[in-house]
């Protein structure tokens, strides 16, 4: 049986109606209408790498959209669920925020933020490389999965001091490939306080890399708009 007949056939028997308002969905839809999709609000930041509260180790940070309900419930579903295709929809609606990016032109490589191999393991893939690959393929740049891994479990965060969280970061990524001279952007779901990618982007200057900026479909509001 042919996969969209297939679909055609689970169409007609479970139809699905869209989380938000309830219209049913068309087969190139998932949990959401493409208009409530539409209703997405961009973050209009542009480069916000001064506004993040830990960032000096990066060079530019841009973020597509407030991290709503929605955003919620479609990363939620991506990473714990398997729904890949409904994290290469968010990714697709997400590039619009890097067509004006000019720091998007002089990219050499694209790195996902890493799981560790275990978290890898759990899940069958890492969110932050399908992400990446659609700006690979937008971009045309090659997407690299085995430059900066993340060695280390990092350890309960609740206890630690503001400079203990930083050391418990920073520790937990390795880099193990060549970066020398590059202009590399680290790619990843949701930006909160920067710390993460900028303990990646501390470890890949440290390694030679010219530039390192992110990228991330998300952000929470911190006081921004
Ligand atoms: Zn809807």
């Amino acid at each position: 049986m042919n996969i969209r007949f297939y679909h055609e056939v689970l169409e007609f028997i479970y139809p699905q109606y869209c989380k938000t308002c309830e219209r049913k969905l068309n087969s190139a839809e998932i949990r959401y209408c493409r208009n409530c999709f539409n209703q997405l609000v961009p973050t209009d930041l542009g480069n916000w790498i001064k506004k993040t509260t830990t960032g000096e180790h990066l060079d530019f940070a841009y973020s597509a959209f407030w991290y709503d309900e929605i955003l919620q419930d479609c990363i939620h579903n991506g990473k714990y669920n398997g729904c890949k295709r409904l994290l290469r929809i968010i990714s697709e609606m997400a590039l619009s925020e890097l067509e004006d990016a000019p720091e998007i032109m002089r990219v050499d490589l694209l790195l996902p933020v890493p799981l560790h191999k275990v978290r890898y393991r759990e899940r069958g893939f890492n969110q932050a490389e399908i992400i990446a690959r659609t700006v690979g393929e937008r971009f045309n740049l090659p997407v690299k999965t085995n430059l900066i891994h993340r060695s280390e479990w990092t350890t309960s965060q609740t206890k630690l001091d503001i400079a203990g969280r930083r050391r418990n970061t920073e520790q937990a990524f390795k880099v193990t490939g060549i970066c020398e001279g590059k202009r590399l952007l680290l790619i990843d779901d949701v930006l909160t306080s920067g710390a993460t990618s900028n303990s990646c982007a501390k470890k890949l200057k440290e390694r030679g890399a010219a530039t390192v900026g992110i990228f991330t479909v998300a952000t929470p509001d911190f006081g921004l708009k």
